[in-house]
């Protein structure tokens, strides 16, 4: 039976981990040079040779994005770049510029080559053209409606896969390809450096009075012109099934391991029961929501989203719980579960449990020890090694959190 991939996003090690674990059938992450998403921590040689064997170990491919859109001097050392990448086994290379293509082609020929969404890829036509000169796998413009998807899909040629995004955070411009970063901070959205200018807070100045805002209005809350909501499909994934989508991509390499976690678990659930025949069981979209998070919206899989795709009213992401820690072990004979701090919890909290197969369950703190066994209120320290008393038995990786008060 056809079975899209769930392809995760990795900013670091513990986000890989944590996509792996939570289901995750790929992953994508960027080397220190040429990939987009500077801002991540992304990986140095040696984590990229140990992140490609840890997810072949799992049987979880490895993708690794060089999709800069590249000067010359970002080239320099490319090849050298590529056949390293070539060599610890990196199933795919994801590139956006023709030149960095035939470079991995060459230098990298035993991966695949997939054409990032900054290549814009919108039509079949081009598809089928990317395909002619080497490209295993398009990675379509998220500015696509789902029955132009489907006419690729049913124009492409065979050997060609297609892959779409299905979470995330979306782009005011044409997937990716935006100056206005570049332009107002210096810092460059195509070399993986964006500082969001699209998200912030614009008044009008006449240059005579500097100190005088004059509101351009949309509401009483001031006007965000250019924040787009967080693209969700959990809702009608039985539709991007049916087109034929190969490859459910989640957009997030900067977000937290939680996040990857959350949203690998539910998308995973959720094409599970579609594949099943089911209806998509709303807990997995409520779950979605306990990550932080903007306004849905469904992008442009039902055409245009014009201002219903935007959030006027704010650029802050809505956060309702804090992750507070991640199990490493537990102790059936005592019924105690190690776990590592992440935010602040103590004893009388409620918190919430899960873990990759598992609903969610709610423990209030009984017990809590320190690492000498010392019984303690409340672990204040990140990172900090601490024992809690649990209801259930848990499992390295499940996951803890907390909602927060302010909710
Ligand atoms: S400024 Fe906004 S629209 Fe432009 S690249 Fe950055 S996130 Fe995308």
């Amino acid at each position: 039976m056809f079975k899209p991939e769930i392809l995760a996003p990795a900013g670091n090690m513990e986000k890989l981990q944590m996509a792996v674990t939570y289901g995750a059938d790929a992953v994508y992450f960027a080397g220190s040079q040429l990939g987009l998403r500077a801002g991540a921590k992304n990986f140095k040689e040696e984590e990229i040779k140990e992140a490609v064997d840890y997810c072949h170990d799992h049987g979880v491919k490895a993708y690794i994005t060089v999709n800069v859109i590249a000067h010359d001097e970002h080239l320099i050392g490319i090849e050298d770049y590529l056949t390293f990448l070539n060599s610890i086994g990196a199933d795919a290379i994801i590139v956006s510029d023709p030149g960095v293509l035939q470079l991995a082609k060459k230098f990298a020929p035993n991966a695949e080559i997939h054409l990032s969404t900054q290549a814009n890829t919108t039509n079949a036509q081009t598809a089928n053209f990317w395909h002619d000169v080497g490209v295993d796998r398009i990675v379509l413009a998220r500015e696509l409606t789902l029955e132009e998807i489907t006419q690729i899909i049913q124009r492409k040629k065979d050997t060609l896969k297609i892959e779409a995004f299905v979470h995330g955070a979306m782009c005011i411009s044409y997937s990716g390809r935006c100056l206005l970063s570049s332009y107002m901070t210096g810092r460059n959205a195509n070399l993986g450096d964006c500082a969001h200018p699209c998200r912030w807070k614009y008044n009008l100045v006449e240059e005579m009075r500097p100190d005088e805002y004059y509101p351009v209005i949309e509401d009483e809350n001031g006007t965000f012109i250019m924040n787009s909501k967080d693209l969700c499909t959990i809702t009608f994934l039985d539709q991007l099934y049916q087109a034929g989508i190969e490859s459910f991509k989640i957009e997030g390499r900067m977000k937290s391991a939680y996040y990857n976690a959350i949203v690998v678990r539910s998308y995973k659930h959720a094409l599970k029961e579609v594949m099943e025949g089911k209806p998509i069981d709303p807990y997995w979209l409520d779950e979605i929501k306990k990550a932080s998070h903007r306004d849905f919206t469904p992008g442009f899989y039902f055409g245009n989203p014009k201002e219903e795709g935007q959030l006027y009213t704010s650029s802050s992401y809505i956060r309702h719980y804090d992750f507070v820690g991640r199990v490493l072990d537990y102790d059936e004979s005592t019924g105690m579960a190690t776990v590592e701090q992440r935010n602040k919890f103590s004893v009388g909290d409620t918190v919430e449990i899960f873990g990759p197969d598992i609903r969610h369950f709610d423990a209030t703190i009984t017990q809590m020890l320190d690492h000498k066994g010392q019984a303690i209120e409340s672990a204040p320290h990140a990172q900090q090694i601490i024992q809690i008393k649990v209801p259930q038995p848990v499992k390295p990786w499940d996951l803890i959190r907390k909602q927060r008060e302010d909710v």
